[in-house]
């Protein structure tokens, strides 16, 4: 017998953030975070038969649970200032995008000055020149936020598994910075809100293509919320580079509550399915009575941002571990970039997750 789907929640809102490409190694190119990310996950939904909710509109105090508020203020002003400074015209930059970083090398151990310059207080909340800020970005980050509270909520409220389709991703966002085409830590969001709506301990896994470092600095200190993830080896070259590695355990009241399962690129599905055991392993062992399911699938094979090479069925027997922790379950999109393929992918391992009985 079918399983039947699962809820998702959906908005149009997310159009409202048009990168309109990024700038790398100082080349202005296309980028692959584009506005048909959203379309095509919720065309495959439909087809699918899942059915679609709009979010529930959150205040900031939600954000500020996993985000530092003048980071916030920042992101909702940046692109006005931006504007304001005359960028557009010259030289001709219509989106927010960094040209010098406060290294903390540079600024550390010193007072802190916000920049007067638009241009340069971007280096303060931008790790990158790949996560630009357009006229709706803010508003767009906020809306996948949303998602991931509402679909936190109705966790809470006893839906066994519920599916947000957040756009722009979040796990590259930290506490007090953005970064990767993320601004707001959707996942980290959702966590946060099955803690505060009375569950004891969460587990985040991150199926990415990429570490979460965003999810892994706001929870690191912290013990209540277990950060997994299985990613491309950032020590073979990979963003994000600077972190991800497996001898990041967390610290303090966080110690042996964060792990990190890099892969080398192309290990295909055997070696990545024996990383996502050990998540599972973990979570089980972390005694979670929830879990967060990053959902990336930008490590399929043909993914134009990953080199794993992971098959179809290798995200189904990813789904049907998860399935096997019998936890109340909430799916944040994160990558997945490959659009001929990205909507099938989604859709195959949720629907993998359903049949496996993924419900407590
Ligand atoms: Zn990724």
């Amino acid at each position: 017998m079918p399983a039947s789907p699962f809820p998702a929640v959906w908005t149009e809102r997310h159009r409202l953030h048009d990168p309109g490409g990024e700038v790398w190694v100082g080349v202005p190119i296309p980028g692959t975070e584009v506005v048909a990310r959203g379309d095509l996950i919720r065309e495959a939904l439909e087809t699918a038969g899942f059915p679609i909710l709009p979010p529930a509109a959150h205040g900031a105090g939600h954000l500020h649970r996993v985000h530092e508020p003048a980071m916030v203020d920042y992101l909702r002003t940046a692109h006005q200032d931006w504007v304001a400074a005359g960028y557009p015209e010259e030289p001709g930059q219509d989106r927010v995008v960094p040209y010098t970083f406060a290294l903390p090398q540079m600024v550390a151990d010193r007072p802190f000055r916000l920049p007067v310059a638009p241009s340069a207080r971007a280096g303060v909340y931008i790790a990158d020149t790949t996560t630009l800020i357009g006229r709706g970005t803010f508003d767009a980050a906020v809306a996948a936020a949303d998602c991931a509270l509402t679909a936190a909520e109705m966790a809470l409220a006893g839906t066994p598994a519920v599916y947000a389709v957040c756009r722009p991703p979040g796990h590259h966002a930290g506490r007090s910075f953005c970064g990767g085409s993320c601004y707001l830590n959707n996942a980290a969001l959702a966590a946060q809100a099955l803690r505060d709506g009375g569950v004891d301990r969460v587990a985040v896994v991150d199926l990415d293509a990429h570490h979460g470092n965003g999810t892994q600095d706001i929870f690191y200190d912290r013990g209540d919320v277990l950060y997994s993830s299985v990613h491309v080896d950032p020590g073979a070259g990979w963003f994000p580079h600077f972190v991800g590695y497996a001898d990041e355990q967390g610290r303090g009241p966080g110690e042996g509550a964060n792990l990190n399962r890099p892969v080398a690129p192309a290990c295909g599905d055997g070696p990545w399915l024996e990383a996502v055991a050990d998540l599972c392993r973990a979570a089980a062992a972390h005694r979670a009575a929830a879990l967060v399911v990053s959902l990336g699938v930008d490590g399929a094979a043909g993914d134009p941002e990953s080199p794993l090479g992971i098959s179809p069925a290798g995200f189904c027997r990813a789904a049907e571990a998860l399935a096997g922790l019998r936890l109340p379950t909430v799916f944040v999109q994160e990558g997945g970039y490959d659009l001929n393929r990205l909507g099938g992918l989604v859709v195959g391992t949720l629907e993998a997750f359903a049949a496996a009985g993924g419900q407590p």
